[in-house]
């Protein structure tokens, strides 16, 4: 394992491999950051989030585009939410772009796109964490996919391309509010989203040092 990025500048709160494939959430406490680290490269994480006191209140792709003016995610984005709010704000990225316009794998997409009949998605990776939290499918927006590469042609033609990440490549999350975090390391093999193998990720919280 790739260990460079393990010292968090602060006190850590929760310090978890997640394994390829499988889903992990948080409530995160504001100010406190979220580390996510892709341990080997090329792997999507798709990660959605909410405040954590009024979970209709949620990460909103369509206001992250605009208020940032830009298509993609990287340093100093803020992740809005659909009442314009901060949730939180990409304070540190080592790997320099992140998409979230693609939305996530699912078994039933999967059906379409490739013609088979895949067991796992990342929309039922959602589903499965979010009952935890009281929550359902309803409550799935369109999301963050963190280290994964959708570039956007003029002529406005979209794909996934091979991910720009490299083993160790992370980005810090600062909670803007109490806010809670849904992740989907994505298990999807049959494009390059988690570079064809799915690889377990490192999902740190710490609360900064004042
Ligand atoms: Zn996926």
């Amino acid at each position: 394992m790739n260990d460079k990025h393990s010292k968090t500048p602060g006190q850590v709160v929760e310090d978890t491999i997640v394994p390829a494939c499988k889903p992990w959430s948080a409530e995160v406490r504001k100010g406190d950051v979220v580390r996510l680290i892709d341990l080997e490269g090329q792997q999507a994480v798709d990660f959605l989030c909410y405040n954590l006191t009024n979970k209709d209140e949620r990460y909103n792709a369509a206001n992250t585009i605009k208020l940032n003016n830009s298509i993609y995610l990287g340093q100093d984005t803020v992740l809005w939410s659909v009442r314009a709010q901060p949730l939180m704000t990409i304070i540190a990225d080592t790997c320099g772009s992140h998409d979230t316009i693609y939305g996530c794998c699912s078994i039933e997409i999967d059906r379409v796109r490739f013609d088979k009949e895949n067991s796992w998605g990342c929309q039922q990776n959602f589903e499965s964490e979010l009952v935890k939290h009281g929550m359902s499918e309803k409550d799935i927006a369109a999301n963050i996919n963190f280290f994964m590469y959708v570039p956007v042609r003029e002529d406005g033609q979209i794909a996934i391309a091979d991910g720009l990440s490299k083993p160790g490549d992370y980005v810090d999350l600062r909670a803007e509010m109490d806010v809670l975090v849904v992740l989907s390391n994505c298990p999807e093999r049959d494009n390059a989203a988690a570079g064809y193998e799915p690889t377990p990720i490192r999902a740190i919280v710490y609360r900064p040092t004042a």
